[in-house]
């Protein structure tokens, strides 16, 4: 069965786009069309979206800002649903030192209001671009700390449709990675913070923020770190060690500062990035027998 644009703007209050390069959502700026873009402003437009895609048998896919994806070149088949409007609020409750961000809310938003408001818990976030539910669905962060260790709750609306509260006891993070079950989308998450004076929390930032711009690629179409890192490793380490830093294939190209990101340098193809991966994968595993795994998430 066929969706068609008539039937979704029934349910839908926000942009309704057929036919949409996935190019235009992502920050590698690659990506092929997908057939339906769809963003949604209420729990109710998404439950209707979701049931209607249910009933009609037709893939559904989540993207926040599509900074952790790479879409293939012949796009993804059926709908793509971003959160916004009331699925991207932020609310703090000063008095429990607590917040609740929607699903789609920009995760760059809730650490700077962190700040403001003498907050502190979030500064490991600042500079990682996407929204709260990407970031809370794979446990996005640093060294310095992790999204996971800073959560109460989570509630998400299932592959049914329904929504459930998760709370903390049932939640286990690890490094990238989360045990939210697939197809679950984060609607909010709820985050528990400590006091702190705003000029320390600012310091902070600060320093976390001029390490970061030293040390990745800025200016460049890419999706952060490509791989994750090996036990007790570094993929950037192994990934340098093999002389693969500045290596191409088409436009894309490992990034002569941070040899785990590859940058779509001149209009790289999907198919160049995932050409360029294999490369990469295959000298490591040649050099230091380690197998790296991908971070990224391979959409379409
Ligand atoms: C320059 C740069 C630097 C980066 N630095 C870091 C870093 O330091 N640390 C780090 O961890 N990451 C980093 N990243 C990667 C990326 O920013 C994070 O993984 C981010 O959390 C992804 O969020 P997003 O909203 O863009 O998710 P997307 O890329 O849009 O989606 C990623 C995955 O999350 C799923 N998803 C998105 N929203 C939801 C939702 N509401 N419910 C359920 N599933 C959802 C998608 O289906 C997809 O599988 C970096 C990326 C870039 C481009």
């Amino acid at each position: 069965m066929k969706l068609n644009r008539s039937e979704i703007s029934k349910i839908v209050s926000g942009k309704i786009l057929q036919n949409e390069p996935m190019s235009r959502h992502t920050t590698f700026r690659i990506g092929g069309p997908c057939d339906f873009y769809i963003e949604v402003k209420t729990i109710n437009e998404l439950q209707q979206l979701i049931k209607l895609c249910i009933k009609k048998k037709i893939p559904y896919h989540i993207i926040g800002f599509g900074s952790n994806i790479l879409v293939k070149d012949k796009g993804i088949s059926g709908v793509v649903i971003r959160l916004t409007g009331d699925l991207s609020n932020l609310n703090f409750n000063l008095q429990n030192k607590s917040a609740v961000a929607g699903g789609g809310c920009a995760l760059q938003l809730f650490v700077k209001r962190c700040a403001d408001n003498s907050l502190s818990g979030a500064e490991s976030l600042v500079g990682i671009p996407g929204t709260v539910g990407g970031a809370v669905i794979m446990n996005a962060g640093t060294k310095e700390g992790y999204i996971g260790s800073l959560i109460k709750s989570v509630t998400v609306m299932n592959a049914k449709g329904e929504i459930k509260r998760i709370g903390k006891k049932s939640l286990k993070f690890s490094y990238k990675s989360s045990n939210i079950p697939p197809k679950n989308i984060i609607i909010s998450a709820e985050f528990l913070l400590k006091k702190k004076s705003i000029s320390d929390i600012i310091k902070n930032l600060n320093k976390l923020m001029q390490y970061r711009v030293k040390t990745q690629p800025f200016g460049f179409y890419n999706a952060g770190c490509i791989f994750k890192n090996p036990v007790g490793d570094y993929a950037a380490r192994l990934i340098d060690q093999t002389g693969l830093k500045g290596a191409s294939v088409g436009g894309a190209v490992v990034s002569k500062l941070h040899a785990n990101f590859i940058n779509n340098a001149a209009n790289a193809t999907a198919e160049d990035v995932l050409k360029l991966i294999k490369k990469i994968q295959k000298k490591v595993k040649e050099k230091f027998n380690k197998n790296l795994e991908l971070e990224i998430k391979v959409v379409g």
